[in-house]
């Protein structure tokens, strides 16, 4: 390969392929090439007639040779060579390229994507593609060591409930019926629980129709996994190993055992059910200090601050936007406090507090000279989220700095909210298994009381990225009735939508648990990325065009006929 090529290799016969990465002209007679093959770049002297131009493919014979005293690139693994007396055979030409090839100009996304067979071949993604199939293969290894076996699932199938919304793919021998996608074999590993395979695993793709953002495509893959007969802590186990397994892939260092925090106590201290804990900066509840506070704003269910050190220096208008930020997130106002050198607090509202609060809020803070405190009040759970949005939004590092910081959030609450129509909405999927400890409040709790019901439901967070969750499911068809219809799901939707699932459960079937965790969120991670589509081949742009095949496209009518379809108009 042409990067492969040393000083021990000079005065061998060598032939390389790749593309023409740079030509620089040596003399009338020669010309410099920079060859380059998925391993790198060689450098290449042929005769100066050869019309070998940026990104031709060519193929090279020649004599390895150490470079010339003072012209040796110690930047480069086979900068002390390079191949002489070549022979040349252009094996394909080729038009400018669409982009300037070298690594450091920032190219436009778009227009990677649209020639991303070009884009390939720098070496940020020949890194990352070849970085996540390392991930892959030692996901698989992991499994295959803890006896998991690989159950492929289909592709086309009725719909699956993880919340959000099914891409539909319509049936040609039945027009005006509808495949659904799957956004996770969820079911059907459940199915295959209940046929005995035990333990299952599959790398898996999965389809949702929601929002693009920096860490979500409609299509992802994601390890899944299901196991009969286990309990949480063994799921942590099989799941933690295969994680650890692909971080030391790729890394080189084996991650050690992966901490565990409660979901109340993640809102609690970091707001969030996905806390990066590469940092500080955590929730201080201030409540009581404002328990009998004559200031309107702040008697409410709960008040919370967080410290930021150094913040004294932020700007008015920084402090606006930051304002203007929270209320964006459903806020109703943040208040600062800038911390002075006597420990005084300057803040628009410290009039409104009484003596004993501000030194209340500077004791549970810790304030110091110099800092900025935030403070939000408002109900509990609003509190905690705006709060954990502020505090990322000001403290988190680069992807690439402060280490990797798995986390596993375990008893989330089974519902996450109530909606409108007063029906409690599944935090994770309606199969998951309340706690042990709470199924008699289930049965009693009414209306936001079920918020307070918790689940044997857990997620894997990687520095404040959630990479998957997973559950102990019911497995028993009673259980799963009574909590369809705890979440307003009929008796006869039940049976339509999952009457296969609850027949099954009355033909044996074993307690079981699993987990899912997405491979295009570790895979950036451990490549150092902040965005998924970077450690993706062919991905989609954020408004969810693939701008290289034109993807979403209009099907011709001879198609929509024999399909039984009929476009509306499009609404202005
Ligand atoms: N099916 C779930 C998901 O895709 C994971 C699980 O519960 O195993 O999020």
């Amino acid at each position: 390969m042409c990067g492969d090529l040393r000083s021990a290799d000079v005065g061998s016969t060598v032939t390389v392929c790749g593309w023409v990465d740079s030509r620089r002209e040596h003399s009338q007679h020669l010309a410099f090439i920079d060859l380059r093959d998925r391993s790198g770049v060689v450098q290449v002297i042929v005769d100066g007639n050869h019309d070998l131009r940026s990104e031709y493919v060519a193929k090279v014979t020649g004599t390895v040779a150490e470079r010339i005293e003072g012209t040796a690139n110690a930047n480069l693994a086979t900068g002390d060579i390079e191949i002489r007396d070549c022979e040349v055979e252009i094996l394909s030409e080729a038009e400018p390229p669409p982009f300037p090839m070298d690594e450091r100009t920032d190219v436009d996304e778009t227009i990677r994507l649209r020639h991303r067979y070009v884009d390939l071949r720098k070496s940020r993604m020949q890194k990352n593609l070849r970085t996540r199939a390392k991930v892959n293969s030692a996901i698989r290894t992991a499994m295959e060591e803890q006896g998991f076996v690989e159950i492929e699932t289909p592709m086309l199938i009725a719909s699956t409930p993880e919340g959000a919304r099914d891409f539909v793919v319509p049936s040609r021998q039945k027009p005006g019926n509808f495949y659904a996608l799957p956004q996770s074999p969820q079911i059907f590993k459940q199915l295959c629980m209940v046929g005995g395979i035990d333990r299952y695993y599959q790398i898996a793709r999965c389809m949702r129709d929601e929002d693009l953002r920096a860490d979500r495509q409609f299509e992802f893959m994601q390890l899944d996994a299901e196991a009969s007969f286990v309990t949480q802590e063994d799921v942590f186990e099989f799941i933690s190993h295969a994680i650890r397994g692909a971080t030391e892939a790729v890394t080189g260092e084996r991650p050690g055992d992966i901490p565990r925090i409660t979901w109340d106590d993640a809102m609690e201290r970091y707001g969030s059910d996905k806390p990066d804990t590469r940092f500080g900066m955590e929730l201080e509840n201030l409540t009581e200090v404002f328990a009998s506070t004559e200031f309107n704003a702040f008697k409410a269910e709960r008040v919370m601050g967080i410290r930021v050190p150094g913040g004294a220096e932020f700007s008015r208008s920084k402090l606006d936007d930051l304002t203007d930020m929270v209320k964006r997130w459903g806020g109703k106002g943040l208040v600062w406090m800038k911390v002075e050198d006597d420990l005084t607090l300057n803040s628009p509202v410290a009039k409104f507090c009484s003596d004993d609060e501000l030194a209340g809020i500077k004791e549970k803070l810790g304030a110091e000279a110099g800092d900025v405190l935030f403070l939000v009040a408002d109900r509990k759970r609003r509190t905690q989220h705006l709060l954990g949005l502020l505090r990322v939004e000001l403290g988190r590092p680069p992807v690439t700095e402060g280490g990797l910081n798995y986390l596993w959030v375990v008893d989330f609450p089974l519902f996450e909210d109530i909606s409108d129509d007063g029906k409690p909405v599944p935090a994770h999927h309606p199969f998951t298994m309340p706690h042990a400890d709470d199924i008699e409040l289930l049965e009693s709790a009414e209306g936001e009381e079920l918020l307070d019901v918790r689940s044997q439901a857990y997620d894997l967070v990687l520095n404040g990225w959630e990479l998957g969750s997973g559950s102990v499911r019911i497995h028993r068809s009673d259980v799963q009735s009574r909590i369809f219809e705890i979440l307003g799901i009929g008796e006869e939707e039940a049976q339509l939508k999952f009457g296969f699932l609850l027949d099954a459960f009355k033909y044996g079937a074993p307690p079981h648990a699993g987990f899912a965790f997405g491979i295009d969120r570790v895979a950036a991670i451990l490549a150092g990325e902040e965005n998924i589509r970077e450690v993706i081949a062919f991905p989609k742009t954020q408004s969810g065009a693939d701008p290289l095949t034109k993807a979403p496209t209009a099907i011709d009518d001879t198609q929509l006929e024999e399909l039984g379809l009929r476009v509306l108009p499009q609404a202005e």
